[in-house]
């Protein structure tokens, strides 16, 4: 298949040059689903053999770092952006403390069979206790390992835009990953972090332009944390792209990348053909008519978010 290379876009000031879609490698650990660890293998060199040069997994997927560990063993690994996270253990379990964190890294990149990773984040801040200790204890421990050499750039991660504002105005951070809320029903990372982010020269990576499976054709996991509004809002969404023949996750995926404010986009991958797919959409033109008709049925729960972690704000 005849696929052009994703746009390459600085991240912030840290000099590294992303493509517009990284590999969200979530799905690598079977947080969507069983995979074909073969063709996930596969979908990671076919990845990087057209362009996409990010990749981010986390010590919290499963096995994701080791199948991605797996893939690029053999010399792959040098032509990467690779992220991970730590400080999140399972869906109730978090450790921010600098002890756990530093363990976390080490044992990342004994599973991604690797010295170093370029970006390590602490993972869904706002489910600490304190925020604001994370912001300092866990932020100097990162600083120390990144002036070790086990990283290059460190951040945190989260949901709530709030969170985020508060750790990029805190804690003297390279960057932060925010998901879900840049996508078609939730443009809310440009107005709100964004500006802050470029204040604190701190890069901002958008995560989820498919909002974890809510702008598919065949709907979210049943795990997914929105209320009903969205999902149904979603779902006719969905329903209008098919009287259209057409496909809700490729829309989405072309209004977020077109978005030349935003450095990188993560989409979850585990198959060549979802690969093939996101690219050969990221190089085609959005259809602004279908857009506007989906951009109508989503107004109402434009920017809406959901409940995660204990941070009030
Ligand atoms: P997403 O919005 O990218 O959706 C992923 C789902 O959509 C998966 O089920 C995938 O198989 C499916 N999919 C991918 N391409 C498709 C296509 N063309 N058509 C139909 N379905 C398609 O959500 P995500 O995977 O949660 O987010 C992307 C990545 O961002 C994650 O893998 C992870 O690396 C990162 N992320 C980080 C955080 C955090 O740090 N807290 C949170 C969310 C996401």
């Amino acid at each position: 298949m005849d696929l052009p290379p994703p746009e390459t876009r600085p991240l912030g000031r840290t000099g590294l040059k992303l493509s517009a879609i990284g590999f969200g490698a979530a799905p690598l650990g079977s947080m969507y689903g069983a995979i074909d660890r073969a063709d996930a293998v596969r979908s990671v060199h076919h990845a990087v053999e057209h362009g996409i040069n990010f990749f981010d997994t986390s010590a919290y997927y499963n096995d994701s770092e080791v199948v991605l560990g797996e893939a690029l063993r053999g010399g792959w690994r040098d032509r990467i952006v690779l992220c991970t996270k730590g400080g999140r253990i399972s869906k109730t379990e978090f450790d921010f403390s600098p002890a756990h964190v530093r363990a976390s890294l080490e044992r990342s990149l004994a599973r991604l069979g690797t010295d170093h990773v370029d970006i390590f984040l602490a993972h869904d801040v706002e489910f600490a206790e304190d925020l604001g200790r994370v912001c300092t204890e866990t932020a100097a421990e990162l600083h120390r390992l990144k002036a070790e050499g086990k990283c290059r750039f460190v951040g945190m991660s989260g949901l709530p835009l709030a969170a985020l504002v508060t750790a990029v105005e805190t804690a003297r951070l390279d960057v932060v990953l925010s998901y879900c809320h840049g996508s078609l029903n939730d443009t809310s990372v440009l107005d709100v972090l964004l500006p802050v982010a470029e204040r604190h020269d701190t890069a901002v990576i958008n995560a989820s332009p498919l909002s974890m499976g809510l702008l598919t054709q065949s709907g979210p996991p049943a795990w997914h944390p929105a209320d009903d509004e969205i999902k149904a809002a979603c779902r006719k969404a969905a329903e209008v792209c098919a009287a259209k023949g057409a496909d809700l996750a490729r829309l989405a995926l072309q209004f977020t990348v077109s978005q030349q404010r935003l450095a990188t986009t993560l989409v979850g991958m585990s198959r060549v053909e979802e690969v093939n797919k996101n690219l050969a959409a990221a190089a085609a033109p959005l259809d602004e008519a279908l857009l506007r008709a989906v951009m109508d049925v989503l107004a109402p729960v434009k920017n809406r978010s959901w409940p995660s972690g204990t941070f009030s704000g």
